[in-house]
């Protein structure tokens, strides 16, 4: 219809996303809309085609849909004069990708029209299917139209990082996650830490576990502590693009010296430009060596205050709970420093720290708020969820009404579970959350599809490689305590193969089974074995969504004939042949429906009925087969021993002569093993 009722480009483009055709019948009724007298009905009715207003002009006066009256009131207010049938040019908002129905629609043109186009390109196409934008707008420009691109992700702009100016920036907590080798007392400090505080005289008293908590220092002022220990928490947030913490307390065991995970923290911290304080736990400890620690650390270019850096640096022990007063205290200056500041009076950001699904309460996210303030009744979105506010709970178990920056909080309401690491963002109405979460939850789905046709194409690919190499592999990863026993299982692991199987380890490290090992096994199609690690929480659920099993052992010889066992599960089965005896064909009968029966003597062993033979002649097989039937005199028998006569026939095969031996055989399928 729209062809011939030419407008400004401003109606073309709020027009774009309603469909233009409908039926008369299509529509709820609705009173007549008053806007008739105006319209000149001339021109249209000059118009040979179906369209909303001939036909309604025409012969249904009662039923006008929605979207008629809405266009009707649009054009009463006046910016419309109906010229001459004539093609409009519009500019057409074209996303990354557009179904055929929706891009006639916003062009105001026939969706047969473009079929027509495609297929003179030579693509057939029906009116659902979905194209990209380049074919998209390769039919708008051949049509006269112009192409507005835009990106899906449109939807989330604005949504983040809009821009505070100074004068409404106040001070804020810091965010402080402790980083430290395994065993060196991360936990250990951050239940000190907090229960040091709780004692001391916070309210309540009884601490509930929310990934996060605050602490008042002796400096004064809050410190924020992500309870989350774990360098793959801490880099799959920031993987996400968000920077939740703001300074990283390294923790050293003051007996053990800087380990592998050490660096790594070390150089995690450095990657996200997060300042250090070195914490060197377990000073308690006779075999304390904290100058050892310092000297360590100069070796990843980490100078501590007492060698003349500028890395903070305390001495502490969770154990004792020694000087973790000095250590919070070092904490606040190091924030001072870093001068942090964040607007509370505005719309609350922040990010998911953790999130999980409560039976008693629904989703459950913590939040730590980075910027505005959080109230309940806020519409958040987080990741490809969103939900109302409903309650905030701080990490004492107390309802708050707001949560400020830096303050984390749990926060109930959402529809459904978000992810840890997902970014939270405030939003005006519903449906805007509703536009942002679907475009999400459609670029989830998809990344999963991608996801799931990778793994098809690995594992065929695998598949195909161990068929032309004749060989087949055992694909695993593995996960160990210390590099020395991941050598080790390796290196026996490896020995087990035989020129048909093989273990490929795909991936060995030290440190817990991560979500990144459960994706990679999942492309792998391989198996994950633990030993003396855990799987993180996030790693178990992905391993069960992916259907992956993941193995745990703490004796190497265990895990080691596991995956022998399991290996030799690969290797083709083998038939075993048992001998069961022979039989001498003394005469052939004829026998009417049966065919040839061969008259014989069991010269030793048994002969069984079903089961296979062979017959041989002049010591070479002519045939070998199944025993159809088996009788004594006229009756059928099972089995018949040595010395005594009866009469067989074979299943297909009549070619038997007197003189002939019989040889009768079971056949086992034996599963083998390495
Ligand atoms: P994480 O793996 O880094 O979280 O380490 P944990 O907090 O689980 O601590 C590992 C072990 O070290 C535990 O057995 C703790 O009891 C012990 N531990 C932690 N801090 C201290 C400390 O200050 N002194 C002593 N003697 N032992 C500690």
């Amino acid at each position: 219809p729209r062809v011939a009722t030419p407008r400004g480009p401003m109606d073309a483009e709020e027009d774009d996303r309603r469909p233009v055709r409908r039926g008369p019948g299509g529509a709820p009724a609705r009173p007549a809309a008053p806007a008739k007298p105006t319209r000149p009905a001339g021109p249209e009715k000059s118009r040979g085609r179906l369209t909303v207003v001939t036909a309604q002009s025409s012969d249904d006066e009662r039923q006008r849909s929605v979207a008629s009256f809405r266009r009707r009131t649009q054009r009463m207010s006046g910016h419309r004069h109906v010229e001459a049938k004539e093609k409009i040019a519009r500019e057409v908002t074209v996303p990354e990708t557009i179904s055929i129905q929706e891009l006639a629609n916003r062009m105001a043109e026939r969706a047969v029209d473009v079929i027509r186009l495609l297929m003179k390109q030579g693509q057939m196409v029906k009116i659902t299917d979905v194209i990209d934008a380049d074919t998209a707008q390769l039919i708008a420009e051949e049509l006269g139209h112009s192409v507005r691109r835009v990106a899906e992700s449109d939807v989330e702009e604005g949504l983040f990082d809009t821009t505070d100016t100074d004068e409404h920036l106040e001070s804020r907590p810091p965010v402080v996650t402790i980083m430290g080798h395994v065993d060196h007392g991360k936990t250990s400090l951050l239940d000190a830490i907090r229960k040091a505080n709780v004692v001391s005289g916070e309210a309540g008293g009884i601490t509930q576990h929310i990934g996060a908590y605050q602490v008042t220092s002796p400096l004064g002022g809050k410190i924020t502590f992500i309870d989350t220990p774990g360098h793959a928490a801490f880099t799959a947030m920031r993987a996400r693009g968000a920077k939740v913490t703001d300074i990283v307390v390294l923790v050293v065991a003051a007996d053990d010296g800087v380990m592998p995970q050490t660096i790594e923290a070390i150089n995690h911290a450095r990657a996200a430009k997060v300042p250090l304080i070195v914490a060197i736990n377990k000073i308690d400890k006779p075999d304390a060596k904290p100058e050892r620690v310092r000297s360590e650390l100069l070796q990843y270019e980490v100078q501590v205050e007492s060698l003349g850096g500028d890395t903070l640096e305390v001495e502490v022990s969770a154990k004792a709970q020694t000087n973790l007063d000095k250590l919070l205290e070092a904490i606040t200056l190091q924030s001072e420093v870093l001068d942090l500041k964040a607007n509370p009076n505005r719309d609350a950001e922040g990010t998911v720290i953790e999130a999980k699904l409560d039976r008693g309460r629904g989703p459950v996210a913590t939040v730590l708020v980075q910027r505005g303030t959080l109230r309940v009744g806020d519409i958040v979105v987080a990741g490809a969820e969103m939900g109302r506010v409903r309650a905030l709970i701080d990490d004492k178990g107390a309802n708050v009404a707001s949560a400020g920056p830096s303050f984390p909080v749990e926060v109930l309401g959402f529809n459904g579970t978000p992810e840890a690491g997902d970014r939270l963002a405030v939003v005006e109405n519903e449906a805007r959350a509703r536009e942002i979460t679907d475009y999400r939850q459609r670029q989830k789905r998809e990344k999963a599809a991608a996801r799931s046709a990778t793994v098809r194409g690995s594992l065929e690919q695998m598949m195909s490689q161990a068929k032309t190499a004749g060989r087949k592999e055992f694909p695993l990863i593995i996960k160990g305590d210390v590099s020395g026993s991941i050598e080790a299982i390796t290196s026996s692991l490896e020995k087990l193969g035989t020129d048909e199987v093989q273990a490929r380890i795909i991936h060995s490290g030290a440190g817990g089974v991560n979500e990144s090992d459960v994706t990679l096994a999942e492309t792998a199609g391989a198996a994950i074995i633990a030993f003396n690690v855990r799987a993180n929480k996030e790693a178990r659920d992905a391993a069960e969504r992916a259907g992956i099993e993941i193995r745990y052992y703490n004796i190497i010889y265990d895990l080691v004939d596991d995956v022998k066992a399991a290996m030799g599960g690969l290797l083709a089965p083998v038939n075993r042949e048992t001998m069961l005896g022979n039989a001498l064909i003394k005469e052939i009968f004829a026998v009417s429906k049966v065919g040839k029966v061969a008259g014989c003597l069991v010269t030793d062993g048994t002969v069984e009925r079903g089961q296979h033979v062979r017959l041989i002649r002049d010591n070479v097989v002519i045939h070998e087969g199944k025993l159809a039937t088996l009788n004594r005199f006229k009756d059928a028998v099972n089995t018949v021993h040595a010395g005594q006569e009866c009469g067989m026939s074979f299943e297909n095969y009549q070619d038997m002569r007197a003189g002939d031996v019989i040889e009768c055989y079971r056949v086992e399928v034996v599963q083998r093993t390495l």
